[in-house]
């Protein structure tokens, strides 16, 4: 049996990749186009091993996907791939709507031909997974309830609207052909392999660097964080046993202000790698000019997945911002290949500057 993954060498993708294969034999094929964000670092330890099968390649190239799923068969599609960089969004939309939503459709058109041809048995057992995220929802006021599957869609940012878009594909690629989908929606993820652009692993960077930690505005906005290792137990969980067509909303109940999480970072590095000159690490707070339309507050409901999938998340944040703290700081060469460059000529070497 083979699986086929999109954005496999990205954050939660390679996460994904490797806890799936920590737990079975299947055959997992790994489209990535590797843009800035995609690292084949994160997949070092899977090298030679017969079960993974990287493949460089774009979602939107509809006759190398048609290749690779006649060749492969897969029993199921599971959609990681996306730009995913809010600021990044903001300044250069283009490529967002490239990968999110013309991507996102040429896949689903690849799929749809794929599965149009299976036999019966085949068919009906094949599950095309979409991981989306909870900013398709908009922003959320103090007073208000987290967002189950059935709020409305109010995307702020070119980010969040190219994803909206491409749950809209994916759910109208169910209702009008009849393909068996599954879309996921998560919070803030946070764990290992989170690339260094993001808040998390930037805050830790930056600290450990002794460079300014930056805030947006005042710190105050809401983030609901889940350690991605949960978010990928969920998705398996959504995979096995969710209801084809449904949504499931994924989160951890973790509902932070931004200030906190940089403060407890700070916290756990004054413990773990205290500065040389005592001080603490909260020092190097620095609040810079907020994001421009930055939604105030995130926050969701996961008591579907819950109750129906009986999936709940094994970490609570402390225990997972704990984790993530040691693991940035147990593997800074990994770290260093992100930053340095090296990864980059690396890659060049490897794929002739592609
Ligand atoms: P990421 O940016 O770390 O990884 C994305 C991966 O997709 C990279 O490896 C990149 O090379 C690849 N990619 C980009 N464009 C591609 C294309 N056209 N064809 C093939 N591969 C391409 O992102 P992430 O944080 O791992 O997010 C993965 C998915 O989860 C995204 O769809 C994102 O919207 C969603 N999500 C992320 C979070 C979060 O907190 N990071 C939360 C909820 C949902």
């Amino acid at each position: 049996m083979t699986i086929l993954v999109t954005g496999g060498a990205g954050f939660i993708g390679g996460n994904f990749v490797l806890d799936w294969l920590a737990g079975s034999d299947e055959l997992v094929v790994n489209l990535d186009k590797l843009s800035y964000a995609g690292n084949l670092q994160t997949l070092a330890s899977l090298q030679g091993d017969k079960r993974h099968r990287f493949v460089h390649g774009d979602i939107a190239d509809r006759a190398l996907l048609g290749r690779l799923l006649a060749e492969h068969q897969p029993r199921a599609v599971l959609n990681f791939a996306a730009e995913s960089h809010v600021d990044r969004s903001i300044h250069g939309p283009g490529d967002f709507i490239d990968t999110n939503v013309v991507g996102t459709f040429n896949l689903l058109e690849a799929v749809r031909g794929y599965w149009d041809d299976l036999p019966a048995a085949d068919k009906s057992a094949f599950r095309f997974l979409h991981v989306s995220t909870d900013e398709v929802y908009g922003t959320l006021a103090a007073e208000d309830a987290p967002f189950a599957e059935d709020h409305r869609y109010q995307p702020n940012s070119p980010y969040s609207a190219s994803k909206a878009a491409s749950d809209h594909l994916v759910r109208a690629w169910h209702h009008s052909y009849g393909l068996p989908v599954l879309t996921t929606h998560c919070s803030n993820n946070y764990g290992p392999y989170h690339f260094p652009e993001k808040l998390i692993p930037l805050v830790i960077l930056n600290a450990l660097a002794g460079k300014p930690l930056p805030i947006y505005g005042d710190g105050q906005q809401i983030r609901d964080w889940l350690y991605v290792k949960d978010h990928c137990a969920a998705i398996r969980r959504v995979l096995d046993a969710g209801t084809t067509g449904e949504t499931y909303n994924v989160g951890g109940w973790n509902e932070k202000t931004n200030l906190d999480v940089v403060r407890t970072i700070c916290s756990l590095l004054d413990e773990l790698r205290p500065r040389a000159d005592g001080k603490g690490y909260a020092e190097q707070i620095s609040h810079v000019q907020d994001r421009p339309g930055h939604d105030r507050r995130y926050a969701i409901d996961a008591r579907k997945l819950e109750r129906e999938l009986g999936w709940k998340p094994a970490e609570t944040f402390d225990s997972g911002i704990r984790k993530t703290v040691q693991w940035y700081l147990d593997n800074q060469d990994w770290v260093a290949g992100v930053t340095s460059g090296h990864y980059r000529d690396w890659l060049d070497r490897q794929y002739g500057g592609q």
